[in-house]
């Protein structure tokens, strides 16, 4: 990073205040995605001169800031999206915090914010979700959505690297991203509009990553799609599917080999913490049953040519959110390319497979090193 401080987070310095009003709770069914959150926030701020300073837990709370503010001007924020879960015991646990505390480093690390070491938040994390745990309802596909922040705080409108930071946490209940069951979804395959380039910054979790991507999202809605299919250069290869990382079910055209492919790590998708998840579970379940899996290139031509032939067994979109979203069409270049459902079906039988494996990792049915008990 350009930005280095002298201290690290340290958090046995915590200081905690606890709310006198706590807030009510809503009926679980009650809940939207994001719009309501705990009594507390996780604030942590840094500058240049001391590195971090003492965390705290406080009540959650409006921020003040002045406007000339780095963040307001010049985009200086990034951002991670993950979840804690209440197993059966009502222990709280967090899916592979490493991982989202790992890609958090190197956002703020790409503009020019301070990095931090990633045990010591999520050891802070842990006990900002305990102090709010009443916030989480115990049922399945319930959880408790974790927005850890980091915006350059800065008071000057030079361009350069910001001289203080605030990484803050705030955390927000929510339900099952498809609360009557599966949803199949409908996606426009977007040419004219470009999310991520090589050599760019779409592998990182930056804000000015996301507000240019909902103009194209609102046009792909007016037509009756869902989500934008992002494909990218003249070849069209597919990368991502709105903010999920996209995967497909095939079969080789010779062979008939069945595989599981999604894009690579080359710089134009985001390292998806539920992509990494898949790919494992189906390098250790899938593969055996005689499964390819494979990271690689692939072109919408690809899609459309083994939709024709009958060969694409079923698409889904993974992401923390939605964990997989099952794909019904893919809308490219005038035709409408169907994704292997029947009419009558919402999901196809691997996409319900990898949530099932998924969710028993994340809720702890499963014992497993990705579950983190808090
Ligand atoms: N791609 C984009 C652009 C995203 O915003 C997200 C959500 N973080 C993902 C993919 C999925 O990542 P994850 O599995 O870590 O939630």
């Amino acid at each position: 990073s350009a930005a280095t401080g002298t201290a690290d987070i340290n958090p046995s310095k915590l200081k905690v205040e606890k709310t006198t009003q706590p807030k009510g709770l809503l009926k679980p069914e009650e809940l939207v995605f994001g719009r309501n959150f705990t009594d507390h926030m996780l604030t942590i701020e840094w500058t240049k001169e001391n590195g971090w300073n003492a965390p705290e837990i406080k009540p959650y709370q409006n921020l003040s800031l002045d406007p000339a503010t780095c963040v307001f001007h010049y985009a200086f924020e990034c951002f991670e999206g993950m979840k804690a879960y209440k197993d059966k015991a009502g222990k709280i646990r967090l899916f592979r915090p490493d991982k989202n505390m790992a890609r958090f480093n190197k956002s703020a690390a790409r503009i020019a914010l301070p990095t931090f070491d990633s045990p010591a938040l999520i050891d802070l994390i842990a006990k900002l979700v305990k102090l709010d745990s009443r916030f989480i309802p115990e049922q399945r596909g319930y959880s408790l959505y974790l927005r850890p922040t980091m915006i350059g705080t800065q008071k000057t409108l030079g361009v350069g690297p910001p001289g203080s930071a605030l990484l803050y946490v705030i955390a927000s209940p929510v339900g099952p991203y498809y609360p009557t069951g599966f949803k199949a979804v409908s996606l426009e395959a977007t040419d004219y509009a470009v999310r991520a380039w090589p050599g760019g910054v779409g592998d990182k979790k930056l804000g000015a990553n996301y507000a240019p991507c909902i103009v194209p999202q609102v046009e792909a809605m007016s037509r009756g799609f869902q989500q934008n299919l992002w494909l990218f250069g003249e070849e069209e290869y597919v990368t991502e599917v709105g903010t999920m990382n996209f995967f497909v079910a095939i079969k080789d055209k010779k062979t008939g080999q069945k595989t599981l492919v999604t894009a690579p790590l080359d710089g134009t998708i985001l390292e998806g913490v539920t992509r990494d998840s898949v790919l494992a579970l189906a390098r250790e379940k899938l593969a055996p049953e005689g499964w390819k899996i494979e990271e690689r290139k692939f072109t919408m031509k690809e899609l459309a040519e083994a939709a024709n032939e009958g060969r694409l067994i079923e698409a889904f979109g993974a992401g923390t959110a939605a964990i997989v979203s099952p794909v019904r069409s893919i809308s490219w270049k005038g035709q409408l390319v169907n994704c292997g459902l029947k009419p009558e079906e919402e999901s196809g039988e691997l996409t319900m497979q990898v949530k099932n494996w998924m969710e028993a990792r994340q809720y702890g049915d499963e014992e497993h090193e990705w579950s983190y008990v808090c």
